[in-house]
């Protein structure tokens, strides 16, 4: 199998592909990756990280432990605090620097016996008959200055690059929501406000959120702002946008190559690492034959589109400008209606639970989900 970039989802699947057997090449250009600077992580990481064998050493490179996370809507309310675990889960989740996470994560795919290859740029699928049956990798020396690199199934994990994704359909793109990304870096001794909770808040009527955001060793101040109003070129851009088509025969894309529906709201880096996880199982039930490749790839494509629109949507809730002047009664009655629609409902409540701990983001070998996540069961008083 190939993987294409190895970043937090491209390392995840790899790992979990190469712990169940398969011989995995890790192909990765060192170029850059999706988040230069820290990520909230809800107790939904648990799963991923006890699959991978690393809930003790996350500690160990530097991950904070977080219990909370508060959102001000801007509106004059009470901020809203809110546990990163859910009823019966983790208790914890982490704050932790990008880098520090995707090392980690590919020293342990190494560790399980994938290779890295640190240097190579893959430049686009090899396509026989409609499937994908490796890569076309750089290569300065031959006639054409590529070569190929033969797989019996490739997995796009090139982040914004979409390498594989970007050979079958274009990016489907919404620059109206367009938004810069500021980020700076405080030392823990300069910054205020609670040490160990991920704070997020809307200003100047909705055109800016401001996060602070505290690691081990640095406190990250951010801020998206509006792209009219905002003269600083020192930015990032921000656009939501989703590949044409995610999985064909032979290939899938994960993670960023994907599609990017959040900047901020529903932690973007767990749902690629819970993307990845179900990924790699989905993967090894057409593997190893246990599935039928076309119906799982299907239900692929059905369960992570439906995943990054729900996002999406949650995402424009949050950036929707009207929000600030909404009491705190119209934004649990919006948010409500948003949560029981039959157009988002289901999927934002089953990625809820899995950023909370309490199931996976999807499994296609029961695209309903079990019996118990499928009730929603009543929370107990008091
Ligand atoms: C500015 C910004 C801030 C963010 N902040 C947060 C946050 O606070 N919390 C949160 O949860 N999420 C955040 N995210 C989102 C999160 O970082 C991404 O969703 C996550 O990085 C996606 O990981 P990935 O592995 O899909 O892609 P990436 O991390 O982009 O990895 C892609 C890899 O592919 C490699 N590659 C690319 N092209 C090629 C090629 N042609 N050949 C070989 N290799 C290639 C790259 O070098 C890279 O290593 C942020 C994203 C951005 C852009």
């Amino acid at each position: 199998m190939v993987v294409v970039g190895a970043g937090l989802a491209g390392a995840t699947i790899a790992a979990l592909s190469a712990g169940r057997g398969y011989r995995v090449r890790v192909l990765d250009n060192g170029g850059r990756a999706g988040n230069s600077g820290a990520e909230a992580l809800p107790a939904g990481v648990h799963s991923v990280l006890e699959e991978l064998g690393l809930r003790e050493q996350i500690v160990a490179a530097g991950a904070r432990r977080s219990e909370y996370a508060v959102l001000d809507w801007g509106n004059g309310s009470a901020p809203w605090r809110s546990p990163v675990t859910g009823p019966g889960s983790y208790d914890h989740g982490y704050h932790v620097d990008y880098a520090a996470l995707v090392e980690l994560i590919r020293r342990r795919a190494g560790e399980l016996g994938a290779t890295l290859e640190p240097s190579v740029t893959v430049t686009g699928p090899v396509v026989s008959n409609d499937v994908v049956t490796g890569v076309y990798v750089r290569d300065r020396g031959s006639d054409d200055g590529t070569h190929r690199i033969p797989a019996r199934f490739v997995v796009d994990a090139s982040g914004e690059d979409r390498v594989i994704a970007g050979g079958f359909g274009d990016r489907v793109s919404d620059p109206a929501s367009t938004r810069h990304v500021h980020r700076t870096r405080l030392s823990p001794e300069q910054a205020t406000g609670e040490p160990e909770v991920f704070h997020t808040e809307a200003q100047a009527d909705g055109a800016l959120w401001r996060w602070v955001l505290p690691c081990a060793d640095y406190v990250e101040v951010g801020q998206l702002r509006r792209p009219e109003q905002d003269r600083d070129s020192t930015c990032t851009v921000w656009t939501p946008w989703s590949s044409q088509r995610i999985a064909g025969p032979g290939w899938l894309a994960v993670g960023d190559a994907a599609g990017v529906s959040d900047p901020l709201f529903l932690s973007p880096a767990t749902v690629a690492l819970l993307a990845a996880q179900a990924a790699a199982e989905m993967l090894h039930s057409v593997l190893s034959g246990l599935a039928d490749g076309v119906e799982m790839s299907a239900r692929y494509v059905d369960a992570y589109t439906e995943t990054l629109r729900c996002t999406r949507e949650f995402a424009a809730f949050c950036l929707d400008p009207s929000r600030q002047r909404q009491t705190e009664a119209e934004l649990v009655r919006d948010l409500t209606g948003m949560l029981n629609s039959r157009e988002f409902g289901p999927a934002l409540g089953r990625t809820r639970r899995a950023l909370e701990g309490n199931g996976p983001l999807f499994d296609c070998e029961c695209p309903e989900g079990p019996l118990v996540s499928a009730l929603e069961m009543p929370l107990p008083r008091g």
